[in-house]
């Protein structure tokens, strides 16, 4: 069955579709490849063809990439550069076609999709929210290796193309119309009929001057000569250096590729790119990155699918929470009702959900027509009017077990039959939550991340009498906002909180023995974490923290006992973020420096330099952390290392570059834990106790991921 396939119309205009059978997505795998190569060979040798219009025949996506699954294979760097030089050769034949090309583009176009599409002599796309543009490469530790970082800063100028190649994001409609990436933007419906006229156009002409990016006068100045380039190729190493804190080796093999390019142009330029994704294409961390690829892309996929439709929600509180969750769902069609206790607190929600709006919109992901209609899908109240429409209704209200309750009994008094109750709490038991319910089969916990419309995860909680139809249909309204859903147990904190938490904690304690606040965050940004521990507190909320930490040591007991600095702050009014008053100072919404006054209320507290080095202020917090996520895997609050890694990783960023908490712990080996805790258990307590799993681990010298079967295997057995 052949992939590509071709018309000439009355014109010499070829239409040359793309349909790779069996499936939804285009993707450049090697046959394909060796398919297209053969098929330019033929339609350039065709006088009839004047020019050339390349489309996709899926429904919703123009070309995903090159094949994962090649990449993941390439064993040697011999290996990675060939794929490479092979994919350069074919789009090459593509650029030098006797004919002008069009690519029509309609869903994502990434990677050696968008490589594709620069080959070409135009683009056109759709303004669809679908159609996206990206190298998203370093996302997978390696370089775009089909020409994009040759060809990219040729087309869209150089800080354009460096925006979108060490970043890896998806770039817009309206974005890429300004960058010179689309020449033409326009709707799905009539992208074919106007690419051909764009064909039709171009018949004759030479083929347009580059850079065809709007940029500023200044920003041209400075990249059209040599060395006031210079300038912005050393101020993105030192942002990338900034950002990555130098863990991720990919961006800067792609600015070296972009600059070699510029500097050497043509063939030297594609064998230097080529080269250096042979370097980086069998490394682990790249192995690593493309795991995680994979799973998200399971997350991702529906498994049992659910009947339920969401066409109508309630949303219970209209704080930082509630204003994301009601944003969310609105901009994905629903209609929301959000509701709080005075008009006062509703408008906030309001203001909350229409911010996120503006910033989209701003960013270019949704038109303005899209961020309003949106917006008008949310109307505030203060009583439960138009909940006896909601098909499913989420409660954000204060993290109390009372307040909830009365929420959920509240909301049962008007539900329509079978509507779902959802609990976004951070902490509190579903099954407890679930006791005053006269349905407890239809409540679940939904518990998003902050910020909601930023963080992928969402843990689905099951509650000990919520029905398996409550949970697939809460995981597939989950997949339907863009969120991945990973369902996990009832417990104290379920499972992100849970080992989140003992590392704040941790986090607090050294900071009551005297370590500064910029020490410990640096460490931990350093180890790759993407925020600091004291950051991420001021984001969640001390006041949030402080509760959630309290009803973790109830449910589990000391080792989780919170540090008393967190009570203390709470009580003196330091909520973070939310009323500027956090472990940072403020100025509006903009995060300042370390409040520097807050090291008075700490006894024998310099603030200035503390007595352990970056090496312990990373250990203790993360060893505590492996050690509770083994609890959590014992206590069956997850069914495997790999989805307890991914939750991880897309619920508070665990730098994937690590591949996850536990396939670091396994890379670290078991006997080298208990060693340190042992050691830390001398010197600070029993919390750092090794429990008996673990030391039996060191024992038997099992890893985490030969303890238990990963989620992957455990569906190919199923
Ligand atoms: P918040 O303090 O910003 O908002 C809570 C809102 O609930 C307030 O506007 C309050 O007026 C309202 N409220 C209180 N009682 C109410 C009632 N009876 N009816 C309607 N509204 C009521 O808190 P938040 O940070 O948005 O957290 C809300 C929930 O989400 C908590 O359960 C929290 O544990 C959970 N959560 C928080 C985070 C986070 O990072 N902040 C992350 C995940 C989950």
């Amino acid at each position: 069955m052949s992939t590509f396939s071709y018309t000439i119309n009355k014109d010499g205009i070829a239409i040359l579709t793309f349909d790779l059978p069996g499936g939804t997505i285009n993707k450049l795998t090697t046959p394909v490849m060796e398919e297209l190569e053969r098929l330019l060979d033929e339609l350039g040798a065709n006088k009839e063809i004047k020019a050339l219009v390349f489309r996709s025949d899926k429904a919703n996506s123009f070309i995903v990439g090159a094949d994962i699954a090649e990449i993941r294979g390439i064993m040697g760097s011999d290996a990675g550069e060939q794929l490479a030089r092979k994919g350069q050769s074919v789009l090459n034949k593509l650029e030098a076609l006797p004919f002008p090309t069009v690519a029509a583009i309609h869903g994502p176009c990434m990677g050696g999709g968008l490589e594709l599409a620069l080959a070409c002599t135009y683009r056109i796309i759709s303004n669809d929210q679908k159609t996206a543009l990206a190298l998203p490469e370093v996302k997978l530790g390696i370089i775009p290796g089909f020409g994009g970082t040759q060809r990219l800063p040729r087309l869209a100028g150089l800080s354009n193309a460096l925006d979108m190649i060490l970043t890896g994001k998806s770039v817009f409609a309206q974005k890429a119309r300004k960058s010179g990436l689309a020449d033409e933007v326009t709707y799905k419906e009539t992208l074919q009929e106007r690419a051909v006229a764009m064909a039709k156009k171009a018949i004759g002409r030479p083929r347009p001057a580059s850079p065809r990016a709007k940029r500023p006068l200044f920003t041209m100045l400075l990249e059209s000569n040599p060395l006031t380039r210079e300038i912005i190729f050393r101020s993105a190493r030192n942002n990338v250096l900034r950002e990555t804190r130098g863990n991720y080796p990919a961006p800067l093999a792609a600015l070296e590729s972009v600059r070699y390019g510029m500097a050497h142009g043509g063939e030297a330029g594609y064998a230097h790119e080529a080269k250096l994704l042979g370097s980086l294409a069998p490394t682990e961390m790249s192995k690593n990155l493309i795991s995680l690829f994979y799973l998200n892309e399971m997350l991702k996929k529906d498994t049992h699918s659910s009947s339920h439709a969401f066409r109508d929600a309630g949303v219970v509180g209209a704080g930082v929470m509630g204003g994301g969750i009601a944003q969310l769902f609105s901009e994905k069609g629903i209609v929301v009702r959000m509701k709080d206790i005075n008009t006062k607190a509703v408008a906030t929600g309001l203001k909350e959900a229409w911010e996120i709006f503006r910033k989209r919109r701003n960013k270019g992901i949704l038109t303005a027509i899209q961020a309003r209609d949106g917006f008008d899908r949310i109307t505030g109240t203060t009583d439960y009017s138009g909940f006896q429409k909601a098909d499913i209704a989420v409660e954000a209200v204060v993290e109390d077990m009372d307040i909830k309750k009365a929420v959920l009994r509240d909301f049962e008094a008007v539900a329509k039959n079978g509507a779902i109750f959802a609990s976004n709490t951070s902490s509190l038991s579903i099954t407890e939550l679930a006791s005053v319910s006269q349905h407890p089969a239809n409540v679940a916990g939904m518990h998003f991340f902050n910020p909601v419309e930023k963080m992928p995860l969402v843990e689905v909680i099951r509650g000990r009498k919520t029905s398996a139809e409550t949970i697939a249909a809460v995981a597939s309204l989950a997949r339907k906002l863009g969120k991945l859903p990973v369902m996990v147990n009832d417990g104290p904190g379920f499972l992100v909180n849970r080992i989140l938490m003992p590392y704040l904690n941790e986090a607090s304690r050294m900071l009551e023995q005297g370590e500064t606040i910029d020490d410990i965050d640096n460490a931990l940004l350093s180890f790759g974490m993407p925020m600091g521990a004291f950051i991420l507190l001021d984001e969640i909320g001390i006041d949030v923290a402080h509760k959630v930490a309290d009803i973790l040591e109830q449910g589990l007991g000391d080792r989780i006992k919170p540090s008393p600095l967190l009570g203390a702050l709470y009580k003196e009014g330091y909520w973070g973020r939310k009323n500027s008053r956090g472990f940072y100072r403020y100025e509006g919404r903009n995060r300042k420096e370390p409040d520097r006054s807050l090291y008075a209320k700490i006894p024998g507290s310099t603030g200035i330099k503390g007595k352990i080095g970056p090496e312990e202020i990373t250990e203790r917090p993360l060893l505590l952390m492996i050690k509770e996520a083994l609890l959590c895997l014992e206590e069956n609050i997850i069914d495997s290392p790999d989805l307890l890694d991914g939750a991880l990783m897309f619920g508070i960023g665990f730098p994937p570059f690590r591949g996850g908490l536990l396939k670091y712990a396994d890379k670290l080996g078991a006997k080298t834990i208990v060693d340190k805790l042992l050691r830390y258990a001398k010197k600070y307590g029993e919390r750092f106790n090794p429990p008996e799993p673990l030391l039996e681990m060191a024992r038997t010298g099992r890893g985490f991921y030969d303890r238990t079967s990963t989620s992957a295997t455990k569906r190919k057995a199923a």
